[in-house]
């Protein structure tokens, strides 16, 4: 009789001591808690859509080259000729096979603090050394410090969410290039929230050799269907596309994908109007004087409060679930993210909070 080992005694000590990704029961509650598009797709859409996923062949393995939807995407979201694409299931998946091609023994991630916890999680999950760089108290980029840390560190891959999630603001532009410039290897410039950002670094996408430009169809209204696409020089996407599984986007996601590229005026109005409903939204939170609402270039606001525990559980209360970071890291001590819903939702939100304070 051979000994047999527990799942514990056998499963890598750093993945037994986490927990998984959290994911909060949203049954029943207005969803304001992972920055989703409120609006299901239009009704006469439903049905077009419906006639196209009918005729997918789904006996068949996807084409491992994304079947033109590439192309559609170059075209749809200005990618450079000189750039090449990768695509993946969501761009969490895009963040799992960076982190696996570059972890060399001793390799270093470089990611600011706070921001999406995923960079960490899979620098731990992949096996690369993590250092995080905090950002200032009001969510601004220290550059020097960012900069000093790059030169110590000579990380591998540095992670910038532009904009930055979980905070709201985007850094300068300008920032950014000075990290692409002083960082010895990858930059990966994460623009989950390009729909609702006034900056892209995507035209220089395949001409900064070190520069990889991100990006997801989850928060333009899409979430559901896990596409996320990544743009960067061929040698880059090359190396990449060797650890991508071969059929990681399946063929209802890429036929899904490229319905909804031929419709994307239908999305950009909706981004429009929570960009809209965003600027109402700050501009009455900023109007409490209880609530320091902080400038956002996405989908969401973050704000401060006395007591956020307190908040998110009266706002839960009513029937609204947001997301709590307080506790999550300290810089974001009684932090709560608003994400911007529809007028309505953002209407209950508004009058929750109102009377919490009142
Ligand atoms: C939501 C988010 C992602 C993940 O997007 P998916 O394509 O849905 O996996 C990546 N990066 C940031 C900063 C995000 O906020």
């Amino acid at each position: 009789m051979t000994t047999k080992l527990s799942a514990r005694q056998l499963v890598r000590e750093e993945i037994t001591a986490i927990g998984a990704y959290p994911v909060a029961d949203a049954s029943g509650y207005i969803k304001l808690d992972a920055m989703e598009n409120p609006w299901p797709l239009p009704l006469e859409l439903q049905h077009e859509l419906a006639v196209e996923l009918a005729q997918v062949a789904l006996n068949r393995y996807p084409d491992p080259n994304g079947g033109g939807l590439k192309e559609q995407l170059r075209q749809a979201f200005a990618i450079p000729a000189a750039a090449d694409i990768l695509l993946g299931n969501g761009s969490d998946e895009l963040i799992t096979l960076i982190t696996q091609a570059l972890a060399r023994p001793g390799a270093k991630l470089l990611a600011l603090e706070p921001s999406f916890v995923m960079y960490k999680m899979n620098a731990l999950l992949s096996g690369l050394q993590y250092v995080g760089v905090p950002l200032r108290e009001d969510f601004t980029l220290d550059l020097p410090l960012l900069l000093a840390a790059i030169a110590r560190e000579q990380p591998a891959v540095v992670f910038v969410s532009y904009p930055n999630n979980p905070t709201g603001p985007r850094y300068a532009r300008e920032e950014v290039l000075a990290v692409c410039r002083a960082a010895p290897g990858l930059v990966v410039v994460d623009e989950a929230y390009q729909s609702f950002a006034d900056d892209s670094l995507m035209d220089l996408a395949g001409e900064l050799d070190n520069l990889l430009v991100m990006r997801t169809l989850s928060k333009l209204g899409l979430a559901g269907i896990r596409l996320g696409y990544a743009a960067a020089s061929p040698a880059w996407i090359n190396e990449l596309n060797k650890v991508r599984p071969p059929y990681n986007v399946n063929v209802l996601t890429l036929a899904a994908a490229g319905f909804a590229l031929r419709h994307l005026d239908v999305f950009n109005r909706q981004a429009a109007e929570l960009r809209a409903e965003r600027g109402r939204l700050f501009a009455e939170l900023s109007c409490l004087p209880l609530v320091r609402a902080f400038p956002s270039q996405a989908n969401f606001i973050t704000i401060r409060v006395p007591d956020a525990p307190a908040l998110y559980q009266h706002i839960k209360q009513r029937g609204i679930l947001i997301k709590q970071l307080h506790g999550s890291h300290p810089l974001l001590a009684n932090c709560l993210r608003l994400t911007v819903g529809s007028p309505d939702d953002n209407a209950a939100l508004l009058s929750a909070i109102q009377r919490f304070f009142a």
